[in-house]
């Protein structure tokens, strides 16, 4: 794990399968963390800048992250 602002992350020392949920599961658990998540912002546009793919990033799951990049792409 690289970058400072993981150092800051709510979900150090959570179990991490809490934030890669079944696909038919929103990730509501990993969500509540990430509410309260310092670094959340620029967690989430980690995700973004490095297409992961999977888990809940940022507050966000795959899913949302998807709809995100293309309203971004619509509006650039
Ligand atoms: S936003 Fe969520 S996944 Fe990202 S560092 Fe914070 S708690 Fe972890």
């Amino acid at each position: 794990m690289k970058g400072t602002w993981r150092q800051r992350a709510a979900c150090r020392g959570i179990d991490p399968d809490v934030f890669y949920p079944a696909p038919d599961e929103e990730g509501e658990e990993a969500k509540a963390v990430c509410d309260v998540c310092p670094v959340r912002q620029l967690c989430l546009e980690h995700a973004l800048a490095h297409r992961e793919r999977e888990g809940v990033w940022g507050g966000l799951n795959e899913r949302e992250r998807r709809r995100l990049v293309r309203q971004r792409r619509k509006t650039a």
